[in-house]
C-alpha cells in the first residue's frame, strides 16, 4: 500500500453493508457470493497462506475486496479476477490504496491464467511461480481445482481456498467411501492437503447453509506415483467415477469409448479385478491402470 491513502477494512458487517448500499449491489446467489464479515477470518486465511513481499498471489473472486486488502498488505503483487462487473466500482473504492493489486474483470474458469500470470514472470522482486488464495464461490470449486491440478504447466506452489467443509473432506478422503472420487485422487496426486481451520456460516453475509473450511494444498515436488501420460491418467479417473456404481469394466469401456476386451486386458495386466468399482482403487492402482492402457 504505497499510495498514501488508508484502506478502510471491508470485513465488518457495517462497512460491507455501507459499500453495498453506496454502490447499489446485492449478493448474487448464482455467483456464490457470501462475503466474509469477520476480520479474524481474513487474518487467519492470510496466515494460512503464509505469503510475503516476494509472493505473487492470484485471488479468485475478490467480491468487495475484504481478503484482497489483506493480501495486498502481505504479498508483493496480487492479481484479482472478478466475474461480476457490478462489483467493480465497490472494489475500486475498497482497493484504492492497494497499488500492488491488479484487478481484472474475468471468469477464472475461462481466463488464460498462464498468459495473465506471465506478465509478472520477469519481476526480480517476486519469486517464481505463484500461490492462489480465495474464498471460492461454491459452484466453481471443483472445476477450478481440477484446472489447477490437471494442468502441470500452471506454476502454482500453494493453493489456499475457503470451501464447503464437506468438499475439504472429500479432498482428503481415501478409497472405499462415498467421499472418495476424482477430486480426492487429483488432489493427492499433485499436492499435500491440510485442513487449516473451519468456520461457521455466521462469518459470512449472506450466511451459507453449511460450515466452511480453509484447505491448504502444498504442491508436491513429484507426484507420489509414476504416470507417463497424465492426460490419460485423469481421463481414466474421470471415466471410472463418471458411472461410479458400475464395474470398472463397464464404466471405463463406455467412458473411454474402448472395447471391453482392451479394458479387461489392461485391468488384468495392472492386477486389478475387472469387477471392482472405481471407488475401491488406490492412487497407485489408477496409475498402474493408466500405464497399462497406454502401452
Ligand atoms: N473474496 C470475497 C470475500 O471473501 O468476501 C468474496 C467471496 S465470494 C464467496 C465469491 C466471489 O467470487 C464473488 O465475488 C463472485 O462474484 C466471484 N466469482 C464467482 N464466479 C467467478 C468466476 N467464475 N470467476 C471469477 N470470480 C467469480
Amino acid at each position: 500500500m504505497s499510495s498514501g491513502k488508508t484502506a478502510r477494512p471491508v470485513a465488518t458487517p457495517s462497512v460491507t453493508r455501507q459499500l453495498m448500499q453506496t454502490h447499489a449491489v446485492s449478493a448474487k446467489k448464482s455467483l456464490g457470493q457470501n462475503f466474509i464479515i469477520e476480520p479474524q477470518v481474513i487474518a487467519d486465511i492470510v496466515a494460512a497462506a503464509g505469503c510475503d513481499k516476494q509472493d505473487l498471489v492470484l485471488e479468485i473472486g475478490p467480491g468487495l475486496g475484504s481478503l484482497t486488502q489483506s493480501l495486498s498488505a502481505a504479498a508483493g503483487q496480487v492479481l484479482a479476477l472478478e466475474i461480476d462487473q457490478s462489483l467493480l466500482a465497490a472494489l475500486a473504492e475498497s482497493l484504492a490504496a492497494c497499488s500492488n493489486v491488479r484487478l481484472l474483470h474475468a471468469d477464472a474458469l475461462e481466463a488464460d491464467l498462464t498468459g495473465l500470470l506471465a506478465e509478472f514472470a520477469g519481476r526480480e522482486d517476486l519469486r517464481p511461480g505463484f500461490m492462489a488464495v480465495a474464498n471460492l464461490p461454491y459452484y466453481i470449486t471443483t472445476p477450478l481445482l481440477m484446472r489447477f491440478l490437471e494442468q502441470p504447466q500452471l506454476p502454482w506452489r500453494r493453493l489456499v481456498f475457503m470451501v464447503q467443509k464437506e468438499l475439504a473432506e472429500r479432498m482428503q478422503a481415501g478409497p472405499g467411501g462415498k467421499d472418495y472420487g476424482a477430486l480426492s485422487l487429483a488432489v493427492q496426486y499433485r499436492a499435500a492437503a491440510r485442513l487449516a481451520f473451519t468456520v461457521p456460516p455466521t462469518v459470512f453475509t449472506p450466511r451459507p447453509k453449511v460450515a466452511s473450511a480453509v484447505i491448504v494444498l502444498e504442491r508436491l515436488a513429484q507426484p507420489p506415483v509414476q504416470v507417463e501420460d497424465e492426460q490419460l491418467f485423469f481421463a481414466v479417473i474421470r471415466a471410472g467415477f463418471g458411472q461410479r456404481r458400475k464395474t470398472l469394466l463397464n464404466s471405463l469401456s463406455s467412458g473411454l469409448e474402448l472395447d471391453k476386451q482392451q479394458i479387461s486386458a489392461a485391468l488384468l495386466a495392472a492386477d486389478i479385478e475387472p469387477g471392482r468399482r472405481a471407488e475401491t482403487l488406490t492412487l497407485a492402482e489408477f496409475a498402474r491402470l493408466a500405464q497399462n492402457l497406454s502401452v
